[in-house]
């Protein structure tokens, strides 16, 4: 039931947003509406929809064939539930990349298979892998990276990520454009980074943001593993292999999914309602974010579904290219910037389908006080 509730909560404050000038009391035959369209979404086919989308086409890395079939079954659905303006709203991303496999063992002082993934956006190894000895880099700043550069030539670079993160990742992504820039000068045969899941367990991301190609093979290794190379690193040199085997190709383009139902009232002011749709690859992206772009799908059929149309206009958008940096979300605003200005409010659903307990408000006050009705004690 849960996600039923967190698409109730995102249909309920579209609505809020939808009815302009009279407050929420005032409203009586709002509340019918509302009535109508909590119930539409406690009957209606959300975890079947989600179903479709998690089990059906699965993982959708931004620009791979699996996120074009999720793009193509999105705009289906907004179609069938009547919506007649939808269309596919294009954006390049830099690099396309589709996850091969990736392989890799400790060689010396122990010989032991490694839990490893490519990071996304990495290149390939050369064919047959490589093998090197391990250094530790625990500091990109410029000076610091240059000391290093000629001790890490055909060198296996150890990522020490905690302390490199450790003041936020967007202080250090600068530093480590640079950095993986000096790699491939100094000739840094490949490039592994610590995850922090315990278990071993791999979590999916990239080595840097933006969908661009790293210049350099690079991969994740599980948390124990990555320790263990640590300790092994204090007693001494470490070897290891690694072979990944990835598929790249250059820039491409991606499709945002846009439905839109024209307000009666006010049809030039609109509210947006959106969620990603692409998701990394290792699951099935059910919960982040195939809830929340459920969400916005129920949305669009139960208002339909409504045979109302609401004053002003609703936009639904199903964004591509969120996890590499949230892509298709920035195309859409330089895409549309003329028409910002008559943006009412911007709902985006991106926290899985837990309990809903409000909204995050971020920048305007005045939003926050505005969706504040729906946040004390609705559920
Ligand atoms: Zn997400």
């Amino acid at each position: 039931m849960n996600l039923r509730h967190a698409v109730a909560l995102t249909v309920l404050a579209a609505m809020l947003c939808a009815v302009p000038l009279l407050s929420w009391s005032q409203q009586s035959s709002e509340k019918a509406v509302t009535d109508q369209l909590a119930a539409s979404i406690y009957n209606g086919p959300s975890m079947a929809t989600l179903g479709e989308l998690a089990d059906g086409i699965g993982g959708r890395l931004t620009g791979s064939p699996a996120y074009v079939r999720s793009a193509e079954w999105a705009v289906a659905k907004f179609r069938s539930y009547g919506i007649q303006n939808v269309r596919l709203e294009p954006f390049i991303i830099p690099a396309g990349w589709q996850r091969g496999t990736a392989t890799g063992a400790l060689l010396t002082p122990l010989s032991r298979p490694l839990n490893l993934a490519s990071l996304g956006w990495a290149p390939s190894t050369p064919a047959g892998g490589v093998q090197g000895t391990v250094v530790l880099i625990s500091d990109v700043e410029p000076d610091a990276l240059r000391s290093r550069e000629e001790g890490i030539r055909g060198k296996i670079v150890f990522l020490d990520t905690a302390k490199i993160y450790a003041d936020g990742y967007g202080k250090a992504i600068p530093k480590m454009e640079a950095a993986w820039r000096l790699f491939q000068k100094a000739g840094v045969l490949a490039v592994i980074t610590p995850d922090r899941e315990k278990s071993n367990v791999l979590n999916a991301h990239d080595g840097l943001w933006g969908a661009k190609l790293l210049s350099i093979p690079a991969a994740e290794v599980g948390m124990e593993d990555s320790k263990l190379i640590q300790r092994e690193l204090e007693r001494g040199t470490v070897t290891l292999q690694m072979t990944i085997e990835n598929k790249t190709s250059g820039e491409m383009k991606v499709n945002n999914v846009i439905a839109e139902i024209r307000g009666s009232e006010r049809p030039d002011d609109w509210i947006l309602i959106g969620a990603h749709l692409d998701s990394w690859d290792f699951g099935t992206g059910a919960q982040d974010n195939g809830a929340g772009a459920v969400s916005v799908l129920e949305v669009g059929r139960a208002l339909m579904a409504l045979g109302k149309a609401p004053r002003r206009s609703i936009r639904l958008a199903l964004w591509g290219g969120e996890e590499q940096g949230l892509l298709g979300s920035y195309a859409y605003t330089q895409t549309h910037l003329r028409e910002l200005n008559d943006c009412i409010a911007v709902l985006n659903t991106d926290n899985g389908a837990g309990h809903p307990k409000g909204w995050k408000v971020e920048g305007r006050e005045d939003l926050k006080k505005a969706l504040q009705p729906l946040s004390d004690g609705v559920w």
